[in-house]
């Protein structure tokens, strides 16, 4: 007699489902069956992110240890997914985003708990990022360089991961919206979508902003802010103009793997005003400021503003991730803003919970119960 492998589905297909997908059908695929639930294949959020990984700045030691933990493993998994070594670029990041004494903080405080940190003159930022004008760099004469930094395109990453748990490992999507859970005897035993009920033993909920409601519908509060942001991105550009990520006191930039530069204010933009498409135009300027107009008598290439976007930050209260149990059997939850450097721990240790019922010790700290404590 073949006893049916118990059955998970994750709500969500941004790069936080897509990881946790993936690691439960690739890891766990001989002890789960894994049905990902979701309207979109590449994430709300998500594609409208920065989608920088890093560990860096203002962190809880326990909070940039799990971040630091997550670029580790973010190295490993691009190896694991076919086509997602492409979309990574691990080439650092030069940052100045913050006056001397804060950076100076920063530096030695990440590099005392090992992660590489160090000051470099404005010269060596100009051999590194040659395209930047050295009148953008802070008359201090100096920056942070942090060279573990990277990125990664996460739209097309979640899409490669969802994409190889099924073609390789049997994982099933379906497009669709859960309207509800499915509750039974006190525990989730499923979902309810427009074509009618999909059960099973455990429900993980990584829909981003989606979380909240769904959740709510069973009486569960997820504390979670959504904070938007706006990022502008030029047309693509076949010169490269940044070889890693630049922080600056005015925009923060990277250069995609298609050629665009993208940039926001402070990450990507605070609360955009109520006429982003001016803002990005203004906003825009400023990313072209940044270039001199000449390399060795190479003009600038044409930069020129395509689109823009406003992504909204499925951000928890406290600024940390919200993981794993919330007081209901059967439901797990997955919500959190730095998803995208996140994403690899959390789709890690996240599958191995509901897969083996083992808990990583790092997740103690994010469970939804905090909120409860006085
Ligand atoms: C402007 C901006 C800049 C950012 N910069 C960075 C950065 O530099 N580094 C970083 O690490 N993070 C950054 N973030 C945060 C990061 O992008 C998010 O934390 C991450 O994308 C969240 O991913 P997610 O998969 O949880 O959610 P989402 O991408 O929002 O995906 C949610 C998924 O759930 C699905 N869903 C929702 N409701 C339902 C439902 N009822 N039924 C079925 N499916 C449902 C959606 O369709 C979607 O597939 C940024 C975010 C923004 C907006």
């Amino acid at each position: 007699m073949t006893v049916d492998k118990p059955h998970v589905i994750v709500v969500g297909a941004g790069i936080v489902g897509a990881s946790i997908a993936w690691h439960l059908a690739a890891k766990h695929g001989h002890n789960v069956k894994v049905t990902i639930v979701a309207p979109d294949v590449g994430g709300t959020a998500t594609p409208n992110s920065f989608a920088w990984l890093n560990a860096n700045f203002n962190n809880a030691r326990p909070y940039f240890d799990v971040r630091h933990r997550s670029m580790a493993r973010w190295h490993e998994l691009i190896k694991e997914v076919p086509g997602l070594l492409e979309l990574a670029r691990w080439n650092g990041n030069v940052q100045w985003q913050q006056d001397e004494e804060q950076l100076d903080f920063c530096i030695k405080q990440h590099a005392s708990w090992g992660y590489k940190a160090e000051k470099i003159s404005n010269e060596e930022v100009l051999k590194r990022e040659p395209w930047l004008a050295d009148t953008c760099l802070p008359s201090s004469g100096w920056v942070a360089s942090l060279p573990e930094e990277g990125s990664i395109e996460p739209a097309l990453a979640a899409k490669k991961m969802i994409e190889h748990a099924a073609t390789a490992f049997g994982a099933t999507l379906r497009q669709e919206t859960v309207d509800r859970l499915l509750v039974r005897d006190d525990k989730v035993v499923g979902v309810v979508t427009s074509s009618g009920n999909i059960t099973a033993d455990h429900v993980v909920l990584a829909a981003g902003l989606g979380t909240v409601k769904l959740a709510a519908t069973l009486g569960i509060d997820v504390p979670v802010n959504s904070r938007p942001g706006l990022i502008v991105h030029s047309k693509p550009v076949s010169t490269r103009l940044l070889n890693g990520l630049a922080i600056s006191n005015g925009p923060h930039m990277r250069q995609t793997v298609q050629g665009r530069i993208i940039a926001g204010r402070h990450y990507s933009g605070g609360n955009p005003t109520t006429d982003p498409a001016a803002e990005a135009d203004i906003f825009f300027k400023k990313v072209q400021a940044m270039f001199r107009s000449n390399l060795d008598s190479t003009p600038l290439p044409s930069l020129e503003l395509d689109f823009y976007t406003v992504g909204i930050r499925p951000d928890p209260k406290d600024g940390l991730p919200i993981l794993g149990d919330c007081g209901k059997k059967g439901l797990a939850l997955a919500v959190m803003h730095s998803g995208v450097t996140l994403a690899a721990f959390v789709g890690q240790t996240l599958a191995e919970l509901v897969a083996t019922g083992t808990k990583d010790k790092a997740l103690d700290q994010f469970s939804l119960s905090r909120f409860n404590k006085d």
